[in-house]
């Protein structure tokens, strides 16, 4: 039987040469294990053999997990893949370095407000200059990283921004991009990029049209708000994170192929 960390050498095997097909080198793409429903001593065998980064869908399993981590917690990087509610934003604010579900620009206002009313009280506290976060490598300010969900398929079932067609329909482009107007403007959050979830349950290679559409409305954002850095796509799970990368990924989200089955 294979352990953790053999799983882990063949993961990062393959994204390593899905990484020189699409002419970049193994270190642009980060390995995200989606640990969702593993206990914390799963996760303790994934640090020993290396994996610093970790991905979660739910603030309060997530929370459980990082809190018993302790000083651990300063050499991983934890990611909110899952659906974000409102009422869970502000401890999600404290808890991750990257939140991937940002899907709507009213959860962006209120994860804003959280972070600017933490360091209003943080400030108030200690009254001395802000210092960067080192639990957040993200971003080096206190800004609080985060991509936006972009739904391009269309799948009924999928969280994100409709942005079904938006090659073909400006209508469904100008209203995002309206949303991203809004989000930028927002002081406290720092956008670094977009997440997509390819449709479920089919061949890998059917997944390809939605991470080409995610790219190019990647590209779309950067010529349309330069300043803005767009940089991270995280995009492909343990069933099509080689054809992620292809398409241009600097995150994969795996899982399975990690972890094994949940
Ligand atoms: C569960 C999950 C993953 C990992 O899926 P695997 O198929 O186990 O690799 C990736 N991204 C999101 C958003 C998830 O919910």
């Amino acid at each position: 039987m294979s352990t953790i960390a053999d799983r882990i050498t063949a993961v990062q095997e393959h994204i390593a040469a899905a990484a020189r097909r699409s002419g970049r080198t193994p270190e642009q793409v980060r390995l995200v294990g989606v640990s969702k429903t593993h206990p914390l001593e799963t996760i303790r065998q994934a640090i020993a053999a290396g994996l610093t980064h970790f991905g979660e869908n739910r603030v309060q399993e997530a929370e459980a997990k990082i809190v018993a981590l302790g000083r651990e917690r300063e050499h991983t990087t934890w990611h909110l893949i899952g659906h974000l509610q409102s009422n869970k934003a502000a401890r999600a604010e404290g808890l991750f370095d990257l939140i991937h579900s940002v899907n709507s620009l009213k959860l962006a206002q209120v994860l804003d407000r959280h972070v600017l009313e933490k360091e209003k009280s943080r400030k108030a506290e200690e009254e001395s200059s802000f210092s960067s976060s080192p639990l957040r490598p993200f971003s080096p300010s206190p800004l609080l990283p985060i991509l936006l969900q972009v739904n391009v398929s269309g799948e009924q079932s999928k969280e994100g921004f409709d942005l079904a067609g938006w090659e073909r329909e400006p209508t469904v482009l100008d209203a995002f991009v309206a949303a991203v107007e809004q989000i930028l403007a927002l002081p406290a959050l720092r956008v670094r990029g977009l997440m997509t979830i390819a449709p479920w349950g089919q061949e890998p290679e059917l997944a390809r049209p939605t991470f080409r559409a995610t790219r190019a409305l990647q590209s779309e954002l950067e010529r349309r708000f330069p300043q803005t850095e767009w940089a991270e796509l995280s995009m492909g799970m343990t069933d099509d994170f080689e054809i992620a990368i292809e398409e241009g990924a600097t995150i994969v989200r795996v899982g399975r192929a990690i972890f094994g089955a949940r």
